[in-house]
């Protein structure tokens, strides 16, 4: 399988990851930054290799197969992130696209002993689920801080990782995984929503509120 097909695979399987709609050719060629000619035409061959079915509309979905290497990439992938950050003192906010290279290089076995060596984890260094080599997903309900109530208190169990220069902000505002944040008033109409964490009261944006996923705690 081409580094290619893998991307292919692996994009249409995380688009899926938090929002429960297809994804259509045009927005597969944007994500991919490809043109919608050499979208349209790779998807044909991965539809005729048995890894995607297209659907009218233009969507794109995932057959077993395929989505069976979907999950086998999302691993390598998150694994990859967890050992930068855990072992190479990389920060969160700089790791997707060492491991976006690294996932393509390295052999089964290199995998199988990078798991062995971080002791299995469940999840990567944005809270992203690590599938099993057995292609199980970890289940994690989570739900985003944009659209929690006021007077809630949550867990940060997972952030976008879409956005570096986000995750530094987050950072900044001292914002991780299993932080505490207590919602105290959100303002939908403003775009913003008040929270403490520590004690401290932060405003947070839109932006920031949507690409953080928190837990009922
Ligand atoms: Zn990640």
């Amino acid at each position: 399988m081409t580094a290619s097909t893998q991307d292919y695979l692996k994009v249409i399987w995380t688009s899926r990851e938090w929002h429960d709609e297809p994804i259509s050719s045009r927005a597969l060629a944007q994500r991919l930054g490809q043109s919608p000619s050499t979208v349209s035409e790779t998807v044909k061959k991965l539809t005729q290799q048995g890894l995607l079915t297209h659907e009218r509309y233009g969507d794109v979905e995932l057959t077993e197969d395929g989505r069976r290497a979907a999950l086998a990439m999302v691993r390598r992938h998150r694994l990859i992130e967890t050992f930068l950050v855990d072992y190479l003192g990389y920060s969160w906010d700089e790791v997707h696209d060492e491991a976006e290279v690294l996932e393509h290089a390295v052999s089964d076995l290199f995998m199988s002993r990078l798991a062995v060596a971080l002791g299995d984890p469940q999840r990567d260094p944005h809270g992203d689920p690590i599938p099993t080599a057995e292609g199980r997903l970890p289940e994690l309900d989570a739900r985003q801080l944009s659209e929690v109530d006021d007077g809630e208190h949550v867990r940060v169990v997972r952030v976008s990782d879409a956005d570096p220069a986000l995750l530094r902000f987050l950072t900044e505002q001292g914002i991780g995984l299993d932080v505490l944040l207590d919602v105290n008033e959100r303002h939908p109409y403003a775009g913003t929503i008040k929270v403490t964490r520590d004690g401290e009261e932060l405003d947070l944006g839109l932006p920031a509120a949507e690409a953080i996923w928190v837990t009922t705690r």
